[in-house]
């Protein structure tokens, strides 16, 4: 009986010397106990393969969750890394492409026999400008033209084999400006992309790059926070820049090019017969 007391007690006992709760004293009770009853022995050692047992099923268990996990780790890591290699490409593209366009406006560029117009808007006002050039020879020709159409202004400047003429007509009054500093106006063709790779990589990642199509042309169109600008897929130059002006009205400047179209008869020199000559 007295045995029997003391079983209960040990085997209460039990669970908490497995988890090494109970105090030295307890323990050697425990112990000596155990060295002397068979039954208890038993006891402890089917809790102890009980607890080894649910040990396994926890380990399996949180196995089971860090594969579950790990793989979805994975799985992000792959979407992270395929999110950078489309950026990166794309950033690579818009580079390539503005770099292209830049190396065909460099080679138009050096064309010395073009001819331009230009138009550039800004609320009521319009600017038409027309060029000639060759060989270094121009005609150019600056309206300005307002909405009222009272206002009208025209700047003219021509340069032939080194003579120059400068001519300025404000609704009546027509003057002739002194070309020593006024001249030099001819007009280049525009582009609006840097020529070095790494400025147009820099300006990648700050803008977007789309094909478009502009005044009936294929170009790539150039945007960022504050412009627009159209490029001829064909030529590199400038077709159409949208300035977005934040309280004024947007400017838009629309380009024209022509090459190996200008003769020498297109640069006729201006009859200045009824204008007045300034002093600037
Ligand atoms: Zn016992």
């Amino acid at each position: 009986m007295r045995e029997n007391k003391e079983c209960k007690i040990v085997q209460d006992l039990l669970p908490n010397y497995i988890e090494k709760l109970t105090n030295e004293e307890t323990n050697q009770f425990i112990e000596e106990h155990l060295k002397e009853c068979d039954e208890c022995k038993k006891v402890l050692e089917n809790m102890q393969k009980d607890i080894q047992l649910n040990a396994g099923k926890q380990d399996k268990r949180e196995v089971k969750y860090m594969k579950k996990y790990s793989n979805k780790m994975r799985v992000l890591k792959y979407i992270l890394l395929a999110l950078i290699v489309i950026y990166i490409a794309v950033v690579l593209r818009r580079t390539f492409i503005m770099f292209t366009l830049s190396e065909k406006a460099e080679e138009n560029k050096s064309y010395d026999n073009y001819y331009a117009k230009i138009y550039s808007y800004q609320g009521d006002s319009l600017i038409i400008t027309e060029s000639y050039n060759k060989g270094g020879n121009y005609l150019t020709t600056m309206t300005r033209i307002t909405d009222d159409g009272n206002q009208k202004t025209k700047l003219t400047f021509y340069n032939k084999d080194n003579e120059k003429i400068a001519l300025l007509e404000s609704g009546e009054e027509k003057y002739i400006l002194n070309s020593e500093t006024t001249t030099g106006w001819n007009v280049s063709p525009v582009t609006y992309v840097a020529d070095s790779f790494l400025t147009n990589m820099e300006l990648a990642f700050i803008i977007g790059v789309d094909s478009d199509y502009c005044n009936g042309k294929e170009c790539y169109v150039i945007k960022g926070s504050s412009y627009e600008r159209y490029i001829d897929k064909e030529t590199g130059l400038a077709i159409r820049n949208i300035d977005k002006n934040i309280g004024q009205n947007d400017r838009i400047v629309d380009y024209e090019y022509t090459f190996n179209i200008v003769e020498d008869s297109d640069i006729v020199k201006p009859d200045t017969v009824g204008y007045d000559n300034v002093e600037t």
